[in-house]
């Protein structure tokens, strides 16, 4: 997943599609300059109210990513019931309490019943959930509530650890149904694959669950 950068040059597309009001965010963040006894028309905070209303539409286009295109028919039938695992997909999100930014790795497991989802979508179910105000353990919740109903599987399984947030939390764990901890502990004996690029993942022998 690419990093976020912020950058000012988001496509007219990209503005669109996070239907974000740009106009009266922009005022908006220039009247808070104000309460907050700056003068949003000094120099340095000129551009400010754009680029945050601009970071915004970036930041929050999750709530309008239509997840039907996104899965874009990387769904598969499979004969195997193993394991998938997918580890250490980055995420940034913004927690809902504060408006600050928080981030850190998503792991995701899940036993198929006869679906599987490419492998590379999986980073973006993430990046979808994240991508709105959000705390910790609802995202949790919705990464894997999303990826039982597409998937139907036997078993799935999403941690969220959380690397950085002005108010830190533990990590939250979301395993529906119930799965013994063996499973995802035996998954890190050694996948032997790079998942951060969210191009891999690999299945755990059955005899290891
Ligand atoms: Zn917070």
């Amino acid at each position: 997943m690419e990093l976020l950068d912020f950058d000012d040059d988001l496509t007219d597309d990209q503005l669109a599609a996070s239907q974000i009001d740009g106009p009266q965010a922009e005022e908006s963040i220039a009247h808070l300059l104000k309460a907050l006894g700056e003068n949003p028309e000094r120099d340095g905070l000129k551009n400010t109210p754009r680029r945050v209303a601009r970071m915004y539409s970036e930041l929050l286009a999750g709530y309008h990513m239509d997840p039907v295109a996104m899965i874009n028919g990387a769904l598969f039938d499979v004969k195997y019931d193993e394991m998938v695992i997918v580890r250490d997909i980055e995420f940034y999100s913004m927690c809902e309490h504060h408006m600050l930014p928080f981030m850190g790795r998503v792991h995701v497991a899940y036993i198929p019943d006869g679906k599987v989802l490419g492998i590379s979508k999986i980073p973006r179910v993430v990046d979808m959930y994240a991508r709105r105000l959000q705390v910790q353990e609802r995202m949790t919740r919705q990464i894997a509530d999303f990826l039982r109903d597409l998937l139907k599987p036997q078993g799935v399984a999403v941690v969220v650890e959380v690397a950085d947030h002005a108010v830190r939390g533990g990590p939250a764990r979301q395993l529906d149904p119930p799965v013994r901890p063996e499973p995802v502990r035996s998954a890190e004996v050694d996948v032997g694959v790079d998942v951060t690029e969210g191009t891999a993942a690999d299945v755990v022998d059955d005899e290891e669950l």
